[in-house]
């Protein structure tokens, strides 16, 4: 389950940032996730409760933000957002879609106590 090392890399993300910005405890992690990520949301909220015990962010809050996935049409010329990686265009049903975004995974914020 990539959901558990995942977590782990965000403790690591937001300790860094505790050391950077002085807090000591968090209280809710709101994390942007890409639709072609492949992350479980449940997993991950499992997975996060369990990693941050005896942590700073020990019973904090995971909101999740999901990101529709875009990608670039060149039969069309723009820019579209589909919901799986094989998804035509749904501009002009063309195939020649290159991904711009859709697979990250970020903190986009950490509200402190
Ligand atoms: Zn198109």
């Amino acid at each position: 389950m990539h959901e558990m090392s995942l977590c782990e890399s965000l403790i690591q993300v937001i300790e860094e940032q505790a050391k950077a910005q002085g807090f000591n405890k968090v209280k809710t992690v709101f994390l942007e996730i890409g639709t072609f990520a492949g992350i479980e949301i449940d997993a991950l909220t499992f997975c996060f409760d369990v990693v941050c015990r005896e942590t700073m962010a020990d019973s904090a809050t995971l909101e999740i933000i999901e990101l529709p996935g875009t990608a670039w049409c060149f039969d069309c010329g723009k820019e579209v957002t589909i919901s799986t990686r094989i998804d035509p265009c749904p501009e002009c049903s063309g195939y020649s879609l290159q991904t711009k975004s859709g697979d990250e995974m970020r903190i986009k914020e950490l509200e402190v106590v």
